[in-house]
């Protein structure tokens, strides 16, 4: 068999591999590459025929993973997209919200110029989104599945997000058993909500993500103790209001899971807490839809509590009058809003209202890739732009990891380190920074294990 890394390659978005076997291809993600100015063209160019793919294999619904796979569909693939359910659920939403996306890039573009179309074209449209849809075929966790008389595919929980799975594949060349597996990406113990990533079976080859290799989760505090501690801060001690930018998809549930804990055992004051996204709530009704999956902890406190994801004062916030009338609520509160790096979404608005109010504190709980204006905000900036003005910052900045749902550099080795290092002959480094991959190959060389970083476009042979 032979291996091909397209995407992901000394970068973090954009993974796609292709496992091509004797008479059978196989896409293991398509996800939308946006490392360069240049993505929205580049994504469309396949280094492949669209329609020489046999089966798509789905890890998870995060759009690095899933968010090309319309365009692989408008361009001519015609076979199933094998994925567990959540993630069909999660997908179709984050899939929806990318088409908003590039049609908001092309209308803003359009501004003043009715007749001049200068936006972007967009990658894909609603359609191309619901025939992607109607492709998905669901599998089960732990299941083997037949693809076809040489392979097997089972999904194993990887963390990390609802639905999310490592790929295993079993298969037989000329009377010749190999095994091949694909992390995906690898999620943390002990995450609110999420199970912990179950450990693969011994593999022949392994292809495995990097993006914590040489960084390291701050383990001295707990989610608990971060939020106990902040929210006292910003809206006990002093009557103000606390601001945390969230994905609206798996750190939002987590988020609000959390507090909903910290209220019910009286760990905090209920304090008034406002989600203000619409696609957070969609996505909640999905985490209820499969709530047979989530961890036993979250499961333990519905039997003793109700819903996790409700409580009494919480709202979640559906239109935009209501959005805007908690600029007008004077108590104490909490508002989760999107997106979390700040780029566009409603939190621009609760920003623009609160960045100059010192009795404001934001906290960020995840990423924020360099441009945006939540770097900005991190790295200190006195002044920021919003929505076309300059605002001085006087709230209060704050960050904390807590919240990633990725495994860190000894969560990584140790998901290696579970393989024995003579029998698994190569592993295939991917999703990551190249310097965090030097560091996670330098890491399991020591533990004499075979890391090699995977190059774009090379193609691997695989005995
Ligand atoms: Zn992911």
């Amino acid at each position: 068999m032979k291996l091909t890394v397209w995407g992901a390659a000394q970068q973090v978005t954009g993974s796609m591999h292709l496992l091509e076997l004797e008479n059978y291809k196989i896409l293991i993600d398509c996800g939308l590459d946006y490392e360069r100015n240049t993505w929205l063209e580049e994504n469309e160019q396949f280094p492949f025929l669209p329609s020489e793919i046999d089966v798509v294999v789905l890890t998870h619904a995060h759009i690095d993973h899933s968010g090309n796979l319309p365009t692989l569909v408008r361009m001519g693939f015609e076979g199933q997209i094998l994925c567990t359910a959540p993630t069909a659920d999660l997908s179709e939403l984050l899939l929806l919200d990318s088409v908003n996306i590039f049609l908001n890039k092309q209308r803003k573009s359009r501004k003043g110029k009715r007749n001049h179309i200068t936006g972007p074209r967009p990658l894909y449209l609603q359609k191309h989104v619901m025939e992607t849809v109607d492709r998905f075929v669901c599998i089960a966790f732990n299941k083997p599945f037949k693809l076809n008389g040489e392979a097997t595919l089972t999904f194993v929980p990887s963390g990390h997000l609802l639905g999310a799975a490592s790929a295993v594949f079993t298969i037989n060349e000329q009377g010749k058993q190999k095994s091949i597996a694909f992390s995906g990406d690898i999620g943390r113990k002990n995450y609110p909500v999420l199970n912990d990533p179950e450990s693969l079976p011994q593999v022949d080859y392994l292809v495995c993500e990097s993006t914590y290799g040489g960084r390291f989760h701050n383990k001295e505090k707990t989610i608990e103790q971060v939020l106990v501690d902040t929210v006292n801060e910003a809206c006990v001690k002093s009557p103000g209001r606390l601001i945390i930018p969230a994905f609206s998809i798996g750190r939002t549930q987590a988020l609000v899971y959390s507090l909903n804990k910290l209220f019910s055992k009286g760990l905090l004051p209920r304090i008034k807490v406002f989600v203000d996204s619409p696609m957070a709530a969609y996505a909640t009704e999905i985490f209820r839809k499969h709530h047979h999956l989530v961890n036993e902890e979250a499961q333990e406190f519905y039997r003793r509590e109700g819903d996790e994801f409700d409580f009494e004062n919480l709202d979640y916030v559906a239109d935009m009058n209501a959005s805007k009338a908690i600029s007008n609520y004077f108590e104490p509160c909490i508002i989760i809003s999107s997106a979390g790096m700040l780029e566009g979404g409603r939190i621009q608005d609760h920003l623009y209202y609160n960045i100059q109010n010192y009795y404001c504190t934001i906290l960020f709980i995840g990423y924020c890739a360099k441009n945006t204006l939540g770097h900005r905000l991190l790295r200190g900036d006195p002044i920021v732009t919003i929505r076309h003005r300059e605002l001085s910052v006087y709230a209060t900045i704050k960050q904390t990891d807590l919240f990633s749902g990725h495994a860190d550099h000894n969560d990584l080795v140790n998901f290696v380190k579970q393989q024995d290092s003579s029998t698994l002959k190569q592993i295939f480094l991917v999703h990551g920074e190249e310097s965090s991959m030097i560091k996670l190959q330098e890491a399991l060389s020591e533990e004499k294990f075979n890391a090699e970083i995977a190059l774009k476009g090379k193609t691997y042979i695989l005995n």
